[in-house]
């Protein structure tokens, strides 16, 4: 199995290049550590790049076995050749950052979405513009999206949670006249203004569920959502809304209700759903606002650092992304 190596240089040669440090001026010095920061997470990324040729072991176009190095692309990334179909491949073909041309930002960015830059932000600190920024950051988070828990089981609890629909980023073609940032929702309470966040998860866990409802949540919507994932045995936590009286019915399973005014009835409550809906209005507020045509996909980046107390480290974040179990 081939494995990423990387060249050091000569110990002689190394010493004279620091000693050469000490003759450049503070602007010389700054661009050698950025230099060399963005060298570094090159190379970082290029041995995780290698973790998925280890984990796959096989030709990306014909599954083949049998393959062996064969030179670097332009982009300085190894290549490899299928001894079976003949054909070359790299480390990240077949995922979504394959095509991306400045592989060497790959970790960087990674860190600005653990970070939760803006988009804005982001561009600044990997040095593209906005538009390149926005697109990286959209080509990692679909993959995110499958961590949805694979099914609820013993006690678990459920809620809602309301955005207000957004056209963020919306140029044309909007339904309504844009409104000025902070304006009021135009109706109190839940509205077809407000998208509804299916949330539940169980006692005792982090691995939360989270879906986008249509506006105007109801038994119907809700019980498609929770459907796959309730067991008979499934005690379901949740608030007084009318919707859940009649779940429990539909999904033949036990929906215990607190009544609206209290926290919990005796070993009831919903204060872990409540905790998480907490923590999903902090993530969010660095971003002022989030297109409501994306939300499920940050919603899906918010549970992927959200899964552990320990936030994900970028490297991990990364694997995952290009499909290395983590
Ligand atoms: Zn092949």
């Amino acid at each position: 199995m081939p494995r990423y190596r990387t060249r050091a240089m000569r110990r002689k040669e190394f010493a004279l290049l620091l000693d050469a440090l000490s003759q450049l001026g503070l602007h010389q010095l700054k661009q050698v550590t950025e230099q060399a920061t963005r060298l570094a997470g090159y190379q970082e990324a290029q041995a995780l790049i290698a973790q998925r040729i280890e984990h796959t072991a096989a030709c990306p176009h014909c599954s083949g076995t049998s393959f062996c190095r064969w030179g670097f692309t332009h982009a300085k990334e190894q290549r490899y050749r299928c001894r079976d179909c003949g054909k070359s491949f790299t480390g990240l073909t077949g995922t979504a950052l394959c095509h991306i041309h400045d592989k060497r930002q790959l970790l960087a960015n990674a860190q600005c979405m653990k970070d939760r830059l803006s988009v804005r932000a982001a561009a600044k600190q990997l040095g593209v513009h906005r538009n390149t920024a926005f697109r990286w950051r959209h080509l990692l988070m679909p993959s995110l999206e499958r961590h949805q828990p694979a099914a609820l089981e013993g006690v678990a609890e459920a809620d809602e949670a309301f955005f207000r629909r957004s056209f963020k980023g919306c140029k044309r073609g909007m339904p309504r006249p844009a409104y000025r940032r902070a304006t009021r929702a135009r109706q109190r309470g839940i509205s077809a203004e407000q998208i509804p966040v299916l949330t539940a998860l169980c006692r005792g866990s982090r691995h939360s569920f989270i879906a986008v409802l249509p506006p105007l949540p109801n038994t119907a919507s809700v019980s498609t959502a929770l459907g796959p994932l309730v067991k008979p045995d499934t005690v379901l936590c949740a608030d007084s809304a009318g919707l859940y009286k009649s779940l429990g019915k539909k999904l033949g399973i036990t929906v215990w209700q607190i009544p609206s005014g209290s926290h919990r009835q005796g070993a009831n409550h919903i204060q872990n759903v409540n905790a998480l809906h907490s923590r999903i209005r902090g993530w969010f507020h660095p971003f002022k606002g989030v297109a409501t045509k994306y939300l499920g996909k940050y919603l899906a980046w918010f549970r992927f650092f959200d899964h552990s107390p320990h936030p994900a480290k970028a490297s991990r974040f990364l694997l995952d992304a290009i499909g290395v179990p983590t």
